[in-house]
């Protein structure tokens, strides 16, 4: 069994694998160590805590269980991550947007996604890999996800949306 890592970011440099976004100099970092696809040895995928409960909560857990880590948020990453760990195709679901263009089809539905309408991008993750792989109705959602409790995830990876973008997309979802 390969051990997952916390650790101080010691550079600003890493990337989180579930956010996209920079992981800050001296933050505390998730890394999920796993055998290397492409060659010898493991290697190390890092993301935020936070974002990790989301999207990777199985390996999180482990680590959470295996080690001690100290970050303010314990309590709600582990709940966070215990909720989110039996929907698989909820961990697929990323920031949502507006569509640029009417021409890509829901993987719920399978109907097209009108231009400007709200969608949400899926992302499969595979043998070390992060792979996009289309887009559902943000009103295909909870059936994609075969659950309700989609609203939490939706939140965390829509931080950079305003709040009437935002209101206006969960409606979308719980409609
Ligand atoms: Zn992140
Ligand atoms: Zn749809």
């Amino acid at each position: 069994m390969t051990e997952h890592v916390f650790e101080i970011a010691p550079s600003g440099r890493s990337k989180c694998r579930s956010c996209g976004g920079a992981i800050a100099k001296d933050s505390i970092r998730f890394g999920e160590v796993m055998p290397n696809p492409f060659g010898d040895g493991n290697m190390t995928q890092w993301h935020h805590p936070g974002c990790a409960a989301f999207r990777r909560p199985e390996p999180l857990l482990e680590a959470l269980a295996a080690d001690g880590y100290e970050g303010p948020d314990v309590r709600e990453i582990t709940r966070q991550a215990e909720s989110i760990q039996p929907h698989r195709r909820l961990q697929r679901i990323g920031k949502a947007e507006r569509a640029s263009s009417g021409r890509a089809k829901c993987r719920a539905c399978q109907e097209l996604i009108e231009k400007e309408a709200w969608r949400l991008p899926l992302i499969f993750f595979e043998d070390g890999n992060y792979a996009s792989s289309g887009f559902i109705h943000a009103t295909c959602t909870t059936q994609y996800c075969e659950t309700q409790e989609v609203t939490d995830t939706v939140r965390h990876f829509a931080a950079e949306l305003a709040a009437d973008d935002l209101d206006e997309l969960i409606k979308a979802i719980m409609a």
